[in-house]
């Protein structure tokens, strides 16, 4: 009995490997396409994995060594690109995954970029505004090398922001000795940020879920969705379904969810959220934990919060139309196949999260042009990238007989794999 509890356990930790969960996909898109065994061997790998120690005076006076990563996955199609995150739990692993997640989703939209993450060890709730400077900073400094706005371009991730990414674009520019707008994206708009990039994630979904409802026959009035998460992505994302005139029947933050089967007022429950700093005194709602709010009856099913939220032990009670993956690698590997016995859309993370980085690369643009768009114009410039992308992946998933998930792996890989064979690989 024991050791079936261990047997589980171990396999359970497999499973919420968020590297061993990327390379299953990988491999099988790999299989699928009969990629090449010399390109496999370059393309499973990443390119380059940094591991630096930052000294930070902390306010106490006191120094204390933070250890942090920036793994760049691929450079085939473009510089590397893709967000920083802070805390506590970061590891080596989920860096990696989410660096080569970054690779697949530049390739799925078609921009001109590789695949890169960063994460930084510390526990931002637990740490002042200064310390947090003190902290990018130094982070920046031991980057300085290997970043830049032909090498390597961060943007924000989990607990950073546009105030992180200013002080990263200034780091280096007192380096460079003179201004480089380009080196992050994220930025706020005064200092070389796109109009528009701070909602992109969000309306990138609404764009991608507006297709995907059109599949079932459904309109936004009559389509019930519940969110998970309520920062840059669930909660944006939540507010702009909302206004689409979609019924939003459930969101959450940290520390659980509020239900209401006729609708949540949105904008009103995320003011809320912003005042008291939590969901747990608003009213006329049920409450509901994490992991129940995953479990209810609805058309879409947001997961924008963090990986492994859908796995084998919790997929057979999903109760949704189409899952729209908001969060990077909110569904394991051994889910996938349970969700797809359901018949359930899946609108894959490297797609419906790739607004972000899609306004990035814009933003990019804008700031190696030195001129910027109206914000309508990068809004439409998003859907026409995400219309089309969804369209590409699930004709692809048509054309090939396989789940759109596979499909946009596949048409990831072979993008890259092609490119990378054009270039040749210098060995
Ligand atoms: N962190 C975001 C993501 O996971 C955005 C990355 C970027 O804009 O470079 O897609």
């Amino acid at each position: 009995m024991a050791s079936a509890m261990v047997e589980d356990q171990i396999k359970m930790s497999k499973e919420t490997n968020p590297f061993e969960s990327m390379m299953e996909r990988f491999d099988r898109a790999a299989q699928l396409l009969n990629l090449d065994p010399d390109l496999y061997a370059v393309m499973r790998v990443p390119n380059r994995e940094l591991k630096v120690y930052i000294p930070v005076r902390m306010d106490s006076g006191r120094m204390q060594v933070f250890e942090g990563f920036r793994v760049q996955h691929n450079f085939a199609r473009g510089p590397a690109k893709g967000g920083i995150r802070y805390a506590p739990d970061v590891t080596i692993e989920e860096v990696r995954a989410l660096a080569a997640w970054m690779t697949w989703k530049c390739a799925v939209v078609n921009v001109p970029f590789g695949g890169g993450k960063g994460g930084v060890i510390c526990d931002p709730q637990q740490m002042s505004i200064g310390e947090l400077e003190r902290l990018t900073r130094r982070y920046a400094a031991e980057l300085i090398d290997f970043i830049g706005p032909e090498k390597d371009v961060p943007a924000p991730d989990m607990n950073t922001n546009e105030q992180t990414m200013a002080w990263i674009m200034d780091t280096y520019s007192m380096h460079a000795r003179h201004t480089v707008t380009a080196v992050v994206t994220g930025k706020p708009i005064d200092i070389g940020g796109s109009a528009g990039r701070r909602e992109a994630t969000g309306r990138g979904l609404l764009f991608v879920i507006n297709e995907a409802i059109k599949r079932f026959k459904m309109a936004p009035p009559n389509t019930r969705v519940v969110v998970q998460g309520s920062g840059n992505v669930g909660g944006i994302g939540a507010q702009l379904l909302h206004e689409a005139g979609y019924k939003v029947i459930a969101i959450s933050d940290i520390n659980g969810g509020i239900y209401n089967p006729n609708g949540i007022d949105i904008p009103n429950a995320m003011a809320h959220l912003r005042a008291t700093r939590s969901f747990e005194e608003y009213e006329g709602v049920e409450r509901v934990s994490n992991e129940d709010l995953l479990e209810i009856e609805c058309d879409v099913l947001v997961p924008a919060a963090t990986e492994n939220q859908i796995r084998s032990d919790n997929a057979k009670r999903i109760k949704c139309k189409v899952l729209a993956e908001g969060a990077n690698g909110p569904t394991t590997a051994a889910a996938d196949k349970i969700l797809h016995d359901k018949g359930i859309f899946v609108i894959p993370d490297i797609l419906a999260n790739a607004g972000g980085v899609t306004v990035s690369y814009f933003e990019w643009v804008q700031d190696r042009m030195g001129y910027f768009w109206k914000e309508n114009v990068v809004n439409e410039r998003l859907q026409d990238v995400m219309v089309a992308s969804f369209n590409d992946v699930v004709k692809y998933a048509d054309q090939h007989g396989v789940d759109t998930r596979t499909a946009a792996y596949m048409l990831a890989i072979d993008r890259v794999a092609y490119d990378t064979r054009m270039r040749g690989i210098y060995a």
